[in-house]
């Protein structure tokens, strides 16, 4: 498989995830003019991203070019870097990378035993303590780190989620089928029906933003419009007719989410005249 970039742009470097000599891990190559090798650096700053997005501390990486494989039987020996683990913790990808790829390039010269060809077929294989499933390593090559997928309860929390998947090219989820639920204590606040009736009333059946009519009507036969609060209740805004408007639920999404949001209020506030700031 090939690994995917931020963009969902499929980078020239080859992977695989594979247990190969004992130990579990993807296995990243590279081989061949300059060009694969570039690839070769931005697939191992993502992945190491990425790994780093799902909290993971430590990695073991070894190296597994086939003269080396050949040449240096004990696998210990082929571990890159002088200590146990290679840490994560501290560092940009592209640092981390680098000081990597310098391990790497020392070993190659060296060799800890002489070791033919080096590995100038870049080929690693990058393992995480504990880790061996081929789910946890096909959302780092795919570029969904697995915190990105965690389902979660906080709307915001789930929208800057959405906003950052939706920069990649989604496979096809499988959801849940019994999603999980939580009970949550809410501040919601009493509010005077009198004032949302006078300002439907008020409206008659057409938003105060965009002017379009109601798009359908209620059970009771009213058209229905929401009520928004231009300076919303939870930052201390009154339930008043002055801080108060009847809006289509298209321009009360808006009103909330547009990244126009803050020139629409300021066009409410001229246009309809009973706001007061
Ligand atoms: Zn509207
Ligand atoms: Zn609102």
């Amino acid at each position: 498989m090939n690994i995917f970039d931020k963009n969902g742009i499929e980078l020239n470097a080859q992977c695989s995830v594979d247990e190969e000599d004992g130990v579990y891990g993807l296995i990243l190559e590279s081989w061949g003019p300059s060009h694969r090798n570039r690839d070769y650096n931005v697939a191992l700053d993502c992945i190491i991203e990425r790994l780093i997005d799902s909290r993971i501390d430590n990695v073991v990486v070894y190296i597994a070019s086939s003269a080396a494989r050949k040449h240096i039987s004990y696998l210990d020996e082929r571990k890159i870097h002088p200590e146990e683990y290679y840490s994560l913790v501290g560092g940009s990808p592209r640092k981390l990378r680098q000081k990597l790829c310098s391990y790497l390039a020392y070993f190659s010269r060296t060799g800890k035993k002489d070791v033919p060809l080096g590995n100038r077929t870049k080929r690693i294989i990058i393992s995480v303590p504990g880790i061996n499933s081929g789910d946890f390593w096909g959302a780092i090559v795919n570029g969904e780190s697995l915190e990105l997928l965690q389902p979660t309860d906080d709307e915001n929390v789930l929208n800057k989620r959405v906003s950052r998947l939706l920069k990649k090219t989604l496979r096809e989820p499988e959801g849940q089928n019994v999603p999980k639920s939580v009970e949550r204590l809410q501040k919601v606040y009493a509010r005077d029906p009198a004032v949302k009736g006078w300002i439907l009333q008020k409206s008659k059946g057409s938003c105060e933003n965009c002017g379009e009519n109601a798009p359908f009507f209620l059970n009771d036969g009213s058209p229905y419009l929401e009520v928004h609060h231009v300076i919303p209740l939870s930052s201390a805004g009154a339930d008043t007719i002055s801080n108060c408007v009847a809006l289509c639920p298209n321009c009360h999404r808006a009103m909330h989410f547009s990244q126009d949001a803050k020139e629409m209020i300021e066009v409410l506030y001229s246009k309809v005249e009973r706001l007061q700031k």
